[in-house]
């Protein structure tokens, strides 16, 4: 039986949980493809993939399934420019259907006194307003990246969101990631050859040393590990 709302689940044409269990662990030994092809064969447009383009091996594995895939970028402002560089790259290289979406609000200071109500200003609140209309999103997530993410389903249920979550390569770790990217000679972000492990804004980003955690350099000194994104 289904544990979603019910008019929820009616009126968007949702799958229940119990389908969503079982999609999810045929997938944990699929290849992303074949994961990917199953969302968007079940929601179609309606499945919108968010990329935060650190590099684009999830935007590549989509592309090869669903081109028309809708990639959702969320623009804090306070990206770097090596980012908002490469964005434009990658959306020329695959001719992306890209999604650019804005803050609500003008560029400010709040990151440098409330990283919280920032992120959920410029990240957090432009994702709801990009996922209106969605019946899924997908995202990169991986299960390795933090001990948060350690749990991570390849499908499940977003309750927050409602609607369905895909992270095609949860089960993937680093090196998975660097050897897809070498193998498919991806573009690379050139903050990755700078010493960024992983990247976000420039306010709150640093590089970290060989062999370090490559989220270490994220909100350094804070103790947050996490944008709220995924909830
Ligand atoms: S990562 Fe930093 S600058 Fe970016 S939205 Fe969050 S607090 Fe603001």
């Amino acid at each position: 039986m289904s544990a979603l709302p019910v008019a929820a689940e009616e009126a968007l044409d949702l799958p229940d949980l119990a389908e969503l269990a079982e999609v999810s662990r045929r997938f944990e030994t699929a290849p992303p493809t074949s994961v990917i092809a199953w969302a968007w064969e079940r929601f179609g447009p309606e499945v919108t993939l968010a990329s935060s383009f650190q590099d684009t091996v999830l935007i590549d594995l989509a592309m090869q399934v669903a081109p028309e895939i809708e990639i959702v970028f969320l623009d804090t402002q306070y990206h770097f420019a090596e980012t908002l560089w490469y964005v434009e790259e990658v959306r020329k290289r695959y001719d992306l259907n890209l999604n650019v979406v804005h803050p609500a609000i003008e560029p400010d200071n709040r990151w440098k006194t409330d990283i919280d109500t920032c992120c959920a200003a410029r990240k957090v609140g432009p994702l709801e307003r990009a996922l209106v209309g969605k019946n899924a999103w997908m995202t990169g997530l991986r299960r390795s990246e933090t001990p948060e993410r350690a749990k991570a389903q390849i499908v499940s249920f977003d309750l927050g969101r409602g609607m369905v979550k895909v992270n095609p390569i949860a089960t993937w770790t680093e090196d998975d990631v660097r050897s897809y990217e070498a193998d498919r000679d991806l573009l690379r972000h050139p903050l990755h050859d700078r010493g960024y492990g992983s990247i976000g804004c420039w306010p709150c980003t640093l590089p970290v040393a060989e062999g370090d955690d490559p989220r270490a350099g994220r909100w350094a000194g804070t103790g947050k590990l996490e944008c709220g994104l995924h909830q």
